[in-house]
């Protein structure tokens, strides 16, 4: 039984291989690379030596082989994964214009990532770890997804698991109170949020960044952290906020980076560190991961997460 739950889409990323090759014209891609935001989340925390779960549908393609391959090489329990026969692989496809900002087309609530619903969900599986991981871009795909992910905190909730929320949203494509609707039945049992500033200030209605990571504490969540790219992150947690410093290294893919920090997040408090220690470990984490290109590419081992900490 898996420590650490992740449930959601399940895709494959083929990205241009440099700035300025827009997506609307014929050239060339890399790929496909492993990714989803909950599946690269469960497979950081099987690098980092601790046992996970992921929940989810890919089709029996190429594509799915691609994902469950790696799943499985990295030791995630990929036995609640679905290979559907009538859909293909979820899929993104991602260009950079001259700025490094992104453009994408996605193939993913018609494709097989698509089809995970509830009934997908057991409360033995869930109920036998100690931590679930919710990311807010599987509430965004479709309603079944979304039910899915209810369920699973639903039964979380009851057995007393840790519970993680990443907003991860591309708030800009959303009606912000179409988004705080949505992340309402999991903010409400999450003990611990990951926000970017962005984020923060759209699900608290907040005008800075603090005001919003302190609304969501007041609302019951024990531990807010701020996640700030190259400078590490924030945590608020017991009426404090300490700021923790980020590692410096050179960013090749910013992409899977939160979804990173966030599983070393996870497996440095379920190993029983302190939250600003954990913090560092995490911080350290989502730095190896921009150092390599695709999303679940960078996702450290625990060796070389620790060989950075003891520079
Ligand atoms: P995404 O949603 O694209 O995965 P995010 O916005 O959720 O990313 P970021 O703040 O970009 O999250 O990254 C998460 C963490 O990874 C940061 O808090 C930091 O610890 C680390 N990190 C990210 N980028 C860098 C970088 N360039 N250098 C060092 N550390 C980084
Ligand atoms: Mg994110």
């Amino acid at each position: 039984m898996p420590e650490v739950i992740a449930l959601g889409e399940a895709l494959v990323e083929v990205m241009r291989p440099g700035k300025g090759i827009p997506l609307d014209r014929p050239s060339v891609f890399l790929g496909p690379y492993p990714s989803g935001a909950p599946a690269i989340f469960a497979d950081a925390v099987a690098r980092l030596g601790m046992s996970s779960g992921f929940i989810g549908c890919v089709g029996a393609d190429p594509f799915g082989r691609c994902l469950t391959d790696r799943l499985q090489a990295d030791g995630v329990d990929a036995s609640r994964v679905e290979v559907v026969t009538d859909a293909a692989t979820g899929v993104a496809f991602v260009g950079y214009d001259e700025e490094g900002g992104r453009q994408f087309v996605f193939h993913i609530a018609g494709a097989a990532a698509g089809r995970l619903g509830p009934e997908h969900v057991d409360a033995g599986y869930i109920q036998g770890a100690r931590w679930l991981h919710i990311t807010g871009s599987s509430l965004a795909v479709s309603e079944r997804m979304r039910d899915a992910c209810y369920k699973a905190v639903e039964f979380a909730t009851q057995a007393g698991l840790m519970i993680s929320f990443d907003p991860n949203l591309r708030a800009e494509l959303m009606d912000p109170d179409d988004v705080r609707r949505l992340v309402e039945p999991v903010l409400t049992h999450a003990s611990i949020v990951l926000p970017s500033g962005a984020e923060a200030r759209l699900l608290a209605g907040e005008e800075s960044d603090d005001a919003a990571c302190w609304a969501l504490l007041e609302r019951g969540v024990q531990i807010v952290a701020l996640k700030r790219g190259a400078a590490g992150s924030a945590i608020f947690a017991r009426g404090e906020r300490i700021e923790v410093p980020g590692f410096q290294v050179s960013e090749v893919d910013p992409t899977g980076a939160g979804d990173c920090y966030a599983a070393g997040l996870a497996v440095a408090l379920l190993q029983g560190l302190d939250v600003v220690q954990a913090a560092r470990f995490a911080n350290a984490v989502g730095a190896l991961a921009v150092t390599q290109q695709g999303p679940m590419e960078g996702a450290p081992m625990q060796e070389d997460v620790a060989r950075l900490l003891s520079t």
